[in-house]
């Protein structure tokens, strides 16, 4: 199958199911300049440990170390990064109803900034934060304020313990927000697995929970034999080039008819 006959399959796709999500990872946010962890050579992981930089352990072992080198990747990559036109597109989608939400691993926000409305952000993101001794929470800025006047690590300005991301951070357990999401994913027909190695678990298991998967990924993934179509190429592309299928399309008429399943 050429490229533009995948295209035209994931528009049909889009278009019988009724219930469709997006799972999104790291390759859908390296567009808008984000490095991901695993691509071969531009990974984030091919340069930091993570066991160093992102877990619990290492953020309660030191956490001003911890801050010391994280807000060095929030800085470069992560403050000023815009959606990209993949983030744009599935928000598009969600507007004409072809798209139920996104479920994303992302921490980045920019799902929300491109205005996708229902999203589930299973890893966490960067709005807020929150005391690990008395759990008061606070704007991501208060942390972020403290840290560039010489404070670190950041602490409450209630109780003096030390402030932490709203992030899920290795060996931390996921969240009430992983369970809901998994639970509306039960009710799909069709998942869009976009730029993710569906390597980490237990968001890697979802696919599980739905009848047909489209995997749009640059490089292959463990799940690919399982799919219904695989597109190795360009996130932003390929959802580009899907939406204006789709609207086309619905000028010659309404794709929400009752055939639908
Ligand atoms: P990953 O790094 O394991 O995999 C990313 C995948 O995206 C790779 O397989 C790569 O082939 C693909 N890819 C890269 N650019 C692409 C593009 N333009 N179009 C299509 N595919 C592309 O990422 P993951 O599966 O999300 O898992 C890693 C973890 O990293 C997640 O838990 C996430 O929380 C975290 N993370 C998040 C960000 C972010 O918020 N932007 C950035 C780095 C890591």
């Amino acid at each position: 199958m050429n490229y533009q006959e995948k295209i035209q399959l994931l528009a049909e796709l889009l278009e019988k199911s009724a219930c469709t999500f997006a799972l999104t990872g790291a390759g859908i946010s390296t567009e808008s300049g984000i490095p991901d962890f695993r691509s071969p050579g531009s990974g984030l992981w091919t340069k930091h440990d993570p066991a160093k930089v992102a877990s619990v352990s290492a953020f309660m072992r030191n956490p001003g170390a911890f801050y010391e080198l994280n807000m060095q990747w929030w800085n470069e990559y992560f403050f000023n990064a815009e959606p990209g036109a993949a983030h744009l597109a599935l928000a598009r989608l969600e507007k004409q109803g072809f798209l139920a939400g996104v479920i994303t691993q992302n921490i980045d926000g920019l799902h929300r900034k491109a205005g996708s409305e229902k999203v589930y952000e299973v890893h966490g993101h960067m709005r807020t934060c929150r005391c690990i001794s008395c759990s008061e929470s606070y704007p991501f800025e208060f942390l972020v304020n403290q840290f560039n006047s010489g404070k670190n690590p950041p602490r409450c300005e209630r109780c003096r313990g030390v402030l932490r991301p709203d992030i899920v951070l290795f060996e931390d357990p996921l969240g009430q927000e992983f369970f809901y999401a998994s639970r509306d994913l039960s009710r799909c027909r069709l998942l869009i697995a976009v730029g993710s190695s569906l390597q980490v678990y237990p968001v890697a298991s979802l696919p599980e929970r739905v009848r047909q998967l489209v995997i749009i990924n640059r490089d292959a993934t463990p799940w690919d034999a399982e799919a219904e179509l695989v597109i190795n190429e360009q996130a932003g592309k390929v959802l580009t080039d899907t939406l204006s299928v789709l609207e086309k399309n619905q000028e010659g008429g309404d794709p929400h008819d009752t055939s639908k399943g």
